[in-house]
Parts: C-alpha cells; sequence; structure tokens
C-alpha cells in the first residue's frame, strides 16, 4: 500500500520510447503568451502580403483594452460554400498549443488551392487573460467551455454530483502539499471512485456547475464579455456560408502524446453522419463514449447555434498529456486542477509550493518535452490535411 502510494505521488505520465525529436516544431512553440501573439500576427501579415482580400482584426474585451483576441480571415474564392474556423486559447494555458497549430496551418496548410474551397477564419487566444496568466478560467474563474449555455435560465442548472464532493473538490485553505488530504489523496479518490464509479465521478466533476465560483468547471452566472465580442464577428462570416467547421485545440485529456477527436454527440444525425465522413481516417470520441463526458454549455455547441441557417459541425482536438484514461493519470490530473484551482483562490503555505504547483499545471497542459512536442505537431500536420481534404470533399448541397 505504501508503495502503491509513494508510485502515485512520484507519477508522471511518459512520452513513448523511440521517438525522435524534430527541430522544426521548435519553430512553433513559444514560452510566454507576448511571444505567441507575436508568431501568430506575424504569420498574419504574411498572409494580407500573399492574399490581398485577407481580414485582420482585433477584439477587446476589458475597457482598458488590455485583453485582445486577434483574428484573421480569408474568404473562399468564388461560390461561398465552406468556411473553417480554428479557435485557439479558450482554455487560456491551452492556447501555447492551440497557437503552434494555427501557425503550423497558416505556413503548411493554407494555400490558393485551399481557399478555391473554403474560407478560413482563424481566432487566436479567445482567453487572452487565462493564457497571460498561466490559468484555464477567465479573470472571474470562469470556464469559458462550459460559460456558453444558449439561454440565461440554463445557469440556475444544480449539478448534484459536484457538489457532494465538495469538500474534496474544493479545499478552502492554502495550499500544502503535506497535509494528510493531499499526502493521501489517491486513497481518498479511490475511496470515492469505489462509491460512485469512475464514469459517474469524471461526469459530475467535469461537465461544469454553476453554483460554486470558487471551483474549477465553473460557467459563470451569465456570458462572459468574451462571447459578446465574439458573436458579431462569428455571424457576420458565418452567415456568408451554407456551411462551417468549427474546430477548437485543446489539450490535456487523454492518452499522452495523442490528438483525441472528441466532441459531444450532435442532437442532429446528420452532422454526425458528416463528422464521419470528413474525419474518416480517425476515430472521434463522443462526449458518452466510453472514457470521455459531455460538456455543457462547450463553445462549439454555441458558435453552432448562432447562424441556424448554415449547416454547422463542431469539433475538437484534443492533445493527450497525462494518460487520463488511466487510473494514476486521471486521479493526478484531477488533483493538480483542485490545487491550481485553491492556490488561486487561498494561495500556497509557501513559494516552494507555488512553484511545484504552477510548474506541474503548466505540464499538464503544455509539456515542456521536444518529444511530446514533436509528436503532436507530426500529427497536427496530417490532421490539418485530412481535415481540409474531408471538409473539401463535403457538398453542403448534400444536406440542404
Ligand atoms: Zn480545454
Amino acid at each position: 500500500m505504501f508503495l502503491t502510494n509513494f508510485s502515485y505521488n512520484t507519477y508522471w505520465a511518459k512520452d513513448p520510447d523511440g521517438v525522435t525529436p524534430k527541430a522544426f516544431v521548435n519553430n512553433y512553440f513559444h514560452e510566454t503568451y507576448g511571444d505567441c501573439r507575436l508568431a501568430f500576427l506575424r504569420g498574419v501579415d504574411r498572409l494580407v502580403s500573399k492574399y490581398t482580400d485577407t481580414q485582420a482584426g482585433k477584439l477587446y474585451i476589458d475597457n482598458e483594452q488590455r485583453q485582445v483576441i486577434d483574428w484573421c480571415y480569408i474568404p473562399q474564392r468564388g461560390t461561398k460554400e465552406r468556411l473553417l474556423i480554428l479557435n485557439s486559447g479558450l482554455h487560456g494555458i491551452e492556447g501555447y498549443v492551440g497557437n503552434a497549430f494555427q501557425c503550423l496551418f497558416m505556413d503548411e496548410v493554407l494555400n490558393s488551392d485551399v481557399l478555391n474551397h473554403v474560407g478560413v477564419l482563424i481566432i487566436h487566444g479567445i482567453n487572452p487573460y487565462g493564457f497571460q496568466n498561466g490559468r484555464k478560467t477567465t479573470g472571474n474563474n470562469v470556464d469559458l467551455n462550459r460559460n456558453c449555455l444558449l439561454t440565461q435560465s440554463d445557469f440556475t442548472y444544480k449539478n448534484a454530483g459536484y457538489a457532494e464532493l465538495v469538500s474534496m473538490l474544493m479545499p478552502d485553505e492554502r495550499v500544502n502539499l503535506k497535509s494528510d488530504s493531499n499526502r493521501f489523496f489517491l486513497f481518498r479518490s479511490m475511496l470515492k471512485i469505489i462509491k460512485e464509479s469512475k464514469s459517474v465521478m469524471r461526469q459530475a466533476i467535469l461537465q461544469g456547475q454553476y453554483e460554486y465560483e470558487k471551483g474549477f468547471c465553473y460557467g459563470g452566472a451569465g456570458h462572459e464579455p468574451h462571447l459578446k465580442e465574439l458573436k458579431i464577428l462569428l455571424i457576420d462570416k458565418i452567415r456568408q456560408y451554407p456551411s462551417m467547421l468549427n474546430i477548437d485545440i485543446h489539450t490535456a485529456y487523454g492518452e499522452r502524446g495523442k490528438i483525441h477527436l472528441f466532441v459531444n454527440r450532435p442532437s442532429n444525425d446528420k452532422v454526425t453522419e458528416v463528422i464521419g465522413e470528413i474525419f474518416k481516417d480517425r476515430k472521434v470520441d463522443w462526449g458518452d463514449s466510453k472514457g470521455f463526458y459531455e460538456i455543457k454549455g462547450d463553445y462549439v455547441s454555441w458558435v453552432n447555434s448562432l447562424v441556424p441557417e448554415t449547416f454547422s459541425i463542431p469539433m475538437l482536438f484534443e492533445c493527450g498529456t497525462m494518460n487520463s484514461q488511466t487510473t494514476f493519470g486521471s486521479i493526478k490530473s484531477l488533483q493538480i486542477m483542485i490545487l491550481e484551482n485553491q492556490g488561486a483562490h487561498y494561495g500556497f503555505v509557501d513559494e516552494h509550493t507555488e512553484s511545484t504547483v504552477k510548474k506541474q499545471f503548466r505540464e499538464m497542459y503544455y509539456p515542456s518535452s521536444s518529444v511530446w512536442r514533436t509528436l503532436v505537431l507530426s500529427d497536427a500536420q496530417t490532421l490539418l490535411k485530412q481535415t481540409i481534404e474531408g471538409y473539401v470533399n463535403f457538398n453542403p448541397k448534400s444536406v440542404l
């Protein structure tokens, strides 16, 4: 038993063997929000000089204009049939990887042939506060991927499963890694799992909650200002097209070094069918698939509801870091989420604890390993090209 607890406390997901890091990935991964933003804006400048009808703009979220979402849009040539939207940084800190994918897309995938078939809207760093401050949430502790409920009355939703686990999920004191509750976190979680089952717990903890503003996966009490600004931009572009594919880039959940296609199962069966056709070379994990979960108030569903006349296809690319399909991986991920959130609200017993927790949180959402970075970016090269191929083969007239 002692050995198990020791193995857990020193556990971290390992990279697969036999992968040689590739140098090109260093051009795409940066260490600060400012450098990511510069790389994106340089990419946009190149597009502007190449395609004269490129539009580029900024959305200001706060009155002081300190938080900026950058975007660029290149229309499809000729008749508009398909719009591709590529988002990064909805979960702040996950923007490092999203930024790399977007820059790679601009450099290696986007070309004039693609633009004959697809219009492209790239939205960078949707949650700039979280991106700048190494958090997933906005400055109001809101998880934007739980905030996108379709009506105001949906914000009264009560997540009973989360409420039952509150004493474990939201300790209201400074973070102390040497406390019994942290040293024996594995056993405390295992006891809950025995009582509740892993899938019930996963769903309760991760689906989103609207009661505890200091908890994680908090969806807020109403839409964050980000959505008001985004809505104007999105409606203006989406309504010009009969179809739209909306890809949101995330990290952490799933098998380390793999990109999972993970999305809530669409209510429209035709959308499910088209997703299967576009991503025919890939496995799709629906929210109700084994080992995954359904999300309330998710961003892509909200975007897809904005222009009902447009046939809208949602998708998430989730880059696994922690092997959350394993028991240790899922419990470690949960513990890190709890500690980071607790520290943000109640502080840490000392600086060493603070830097340890923040480092683990960053490693969970943005691994420093060159093997991991090589694996996901190499796979992104293939996946982004497959996405375009699959989408170009889709005929929007077939679903009218
Ligand atoms: Zn995410």
